[in-house]
């Protein structure tokens, strides 16, 4: 008896929506392991939900989650070890924390994502997710340490993220 060469579709492995650098990215964003004391904001997940899909729909790219929970001596490295002097001496005078430092912020890239998708991406996340404060959006392009597309929540969960 010849075997069917058609395959169950039930046991057909379903696509990732978002990818992950390494095994412990995926793990800090899922809330399976804290950093410390800081875990992963919730809303961080929907939205990055949203934008995978967004750019998977329109553009049939895939996203990849390559930062999300920070330590201060990470942050420490990452700007005190920059290439640029001026970014150096900016941190030394003055340290600033970070998002990631406290869960709410997430850094992704756009896999063959060509300059106009990163734009359209921006615009399709700030235009929805409204960050809540003046001067402050909820996806911006950031280049340190290499490019990529930051995404950020405000502290207070209540009225403050408002999505529409
Ligand atoms: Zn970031």
């Amino acid at each position: 008896m010849v075997k069917s060469r058609r395959r169950n579709p039930l046991k057909r492995k379903r696509r990732e929506m978002i990818k992950f650098k390494s095994s412990e990215i995926r793990k800090e964003f899922f809330g399976e392991c804290t950093d410390g004391e800081i875990s992963f904001d919730p809303r961080l997940r929907f939205i990055t939900y949203a934008f995978a899909t967004y750019a998977y729909t329109m553009f049939k790219v895939d996203v990849m989650v390559i930062d999300v929970l920070r330590t201060q001596e990470q942050q420490n490295i990452l700007y005190l070890s920059h290439p640029d002097k001026a970014v150096v001496d900016k941190y030394k005078q003055l340290p600033w924390t970070s998002h990631h430092q406290y869960g709410r912020g997430v850094d992704v890239v756009i896999l063959n994502g060509a300059d106009v998708i990163v734009d359209e991406m921006l615009l399709f996340l700030n235009s929805r997710v409204k960050y809540g404060k003046d001067n402050e959006v909820t996806a911006l392009w950031h280049t340190i340490p290499e490019g990529h597309v930051h995404i950020q929540v405000r502290s207070n969960i209540k009225n403050e993220t408002v999505i529409h």
